[in-house]
């Protein structure tokens, strides 16, 4: 029986850990707070800080092959075990700052919105100068769920940035979108496999909603918002995608957010690990986004991702905690409720998330969208 290392004890690890399960695999793993999800299924655990290079070491001396679910790990700490972690440290190393990122993302096929590096107040208005109003001013390193995020309209909005200036910044085109995806793909080096695409829609900033049909033959440009999206679309982005994935070389768990706006695909950023927008695969798809990460980290060969019916994720954050927990009790079928049991509930935290399998968006503003805040 093989034992699967996960760096980082989150909802991610928790849900790669039941699907190793369902694999015949053992878990071990590390995270620093002592209460968390993932904890509570994985067979081992570590409690330890993410740079504490001797704990890492000690993860992967007693795995047989290592993933990560958390992004802010010193990649330099993971290079000298980089032979236990299958998927590689490149791609986490390539998604760690944003100008980094998008130069990537440029080299190998893929068109982010115009971008400038910003270090200081010289340089924000340097920036400013190039790409113009609206734009969005962004930390570099550490960035998520809006955090370190400000829209600047004009020059009046630069002073509500000058707090965050001792930080390495950047500065980007504010792209006004039809809507927003993301593609998840697990490749094994020979093969990219993909989950249907769907659209995400933020709250300020934190994905609220995945809406995923199947494609329709046409969508006029333009009026995506909240359609099935059309095969021709979801052609290019699949291509798109996997070419990128191929030219940098990249194996394991990849997902990527676009903006779209008419036919332009606009990178927004990427993750080399699961995503929130592929939770619904869960149940709406025929196999989901942990359990092909752990056929690659078990050296099974992957299955292709089939959706079963329109499906519609939406996340739970703190202040929905308890409409979730009431839905789940209530039992209704199809609709499938994930409670992450982390100890401490916050407005704006990620809580858990609903799977509404056979659904569409009509029906789910109809039916559930007034129990939500
Ligand atoms: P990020 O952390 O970069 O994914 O940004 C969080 C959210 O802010 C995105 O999902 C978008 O909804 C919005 N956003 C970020 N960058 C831009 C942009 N350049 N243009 C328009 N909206 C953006």
């Amino acid at each position: 029986m093989k034992t699967i290392g996960i760096i980082g004890g989150g909802q991610l690890g928790l849900m790669i850990i039941e699907q190793a399960h369902i694999l015949g695999a053992k878990t071990i793993c590390l995270d620093p707070t002592p209460d968390s999800p993932a904890f509570k299924i994985s067979d081992e655990h570590i409690v330890a800080a993410f740079d504490d290079a001797q704990a890492l070491e000690e993860l992967c001396r007693r795995s047989d092959v290592v993933t990560y679910e958390f992004e802010n790990i010193p990649s330099d700490l993971l290079i000298a075990l980089e032979k236990h972690i299958k998927q590689g440290v490149r791609p986490l190393f390539d998604s760690q700052d944003r100008v980094r990122e998008k130069n990537n993302a440029c080299e190998n096929g893929l068109t982010p919105a115009s971008f400038a590096e910003v270090n200081d107040m010289n340089s924000l208005v340097e920036g400013v100068k190039k790409i113009g109003y609206p734009c969005v001013f962004k930390t570099r390193t550490l960035g998520y769920d809006g955090h370190g995020q400000v829209v600047l309209k004009n020059d009046a909005d630069l002073k509500k940035v000058a707090a965050y200036l001792p930080v390495p910044a950047i500065l980007e085109e504010f792209i006004p979108f039809d809507f927003e995806t993301s593609i998840v793909m697990v490749s094994d080096g020979k093969t990219i496999i993909n989950f249907p695409i769907g659209q995400n829609i933020h709250t300020g900033g934190i994905l609220d909603l995945c809406i995923v049909s199947e494609p329709t033959e046409n969508s006029p440009v333009g009026t995506y918002a909240i359609r099935p999206l059309s095969k021709s679309l979801i052609t290019k982005i699949e291509t798109l995608s996997k070419d990128f994935m191929r030219r940098c070389g990249y194996k394991g768990i990849l997902t990527i957010e676009f903006f779209i706006k008419g036919d332009e695909v606009y990178f927004n950023e990427m993750a080399p690990r699961p995503h929130n927008s592929g939770h619904y695969t869960i149940e709406g798809c025929n196999t989901n986004q942990f359990m092909e990460l752990c056929r690659f980290l078990l050296d099974m060969d992957l299955q292709e991702p089939k959706l079963v019916a329109p499906t519609i994720m939406k996340n739970i954050l703190g202040q929905d905690l308890e409409v979730a927990k009431q839905i789940a009790k209530e039992n209704h079928p199809n609709v499938y409720v994930h409670i992450y049991g982390k100890t401490e509930s916050k407005p704006k935290r990620k809580m858990g998330h609903i799977t509404f399998v056979g659904m569409d968006i009509d029906e789910y503003n109809e039916k559930w969208k007034s129990r939500f805040y």
